[in-house]
């Protein structure tokens, strides 16, 4: 059976009669009715940082009601781009035509080699013209606009750092560029 990590939406293959939990291959969380129902999957209560993000309650509830249950998709004629705004590979600028992307080490769309940053860091995932960030539980955690967020809807330009990276993703109209 295929599923989706509720967590970073990573598609991947569950086996029909799974007597352990089976766990998303890019970051390890493991889908069950409670992390659907409450937000919140294993392990998250267990780092101050996650702790923290739980105070953000009224955010997360906002970002499952837009996505509602729905797999990342772009819209037609529409494309991601990302821009390393400082780190070490600052002034890089690329597009991107799917609908997630994730971030961090090594195995990553936007690999990072920055000690500050996990190996599975965060994802941005954009389901039509909403788009959005998730934390995967990262050690140093990710900011918006200076802020700590666990997950949060991101609009365009906004300034999302990673350890000594900052990254800007904007959603655009292929139409209007080329
Ligand atoms: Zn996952």
């Amino acid at each position: 059976m295929q599923t989706h990590c509720d967590q970073c939406f990573t598609a991947y293959h569950l086996p029909e009669k799974n007597t352990r939990p089976v766990g998303c291959p890019y970051c390890g969380f493991v889908n069950d009715g409670k992390a659907k129902a409450n937000g919140h999957g294993p392990d998250q209560s267990k780092t101050m940082l996650n702790f923290l993000a739980g105070e953000m309650k009224g955010e997360v509830s906002e970002v499952k009601r837009l996505i509602n249950g729905k797999l990342p998709s772009l819209s037609p004629g529409h494309e991601i781009l990302v821009e390393i705004l400082e780190g070490d590979k600052k002034g890089q600028k690329f597009a991107v035509r799917k609908p997630k992307i994730s971030v961090g080490r090594k195995g990553s769309d936007i690999e990072l080699s920055d000690a500050e940053v996990s190996r599975r860091h965060c994802v941005v995932a954009v389901f039509a013209d909403t788009v959005i960030l998730r934390d995967l539980g990262s050690s140093n955690g990710t900011m918006v606009n200076e802020f700590l967020v666990k997950e949060v809807v991101l609009k365009n330009r906004d300034r999302i750092q990673v350890g000594g990276t900052v990254i800007s993703i904007s959603l655009r109209n292929i139409a209007e560029v080329h």
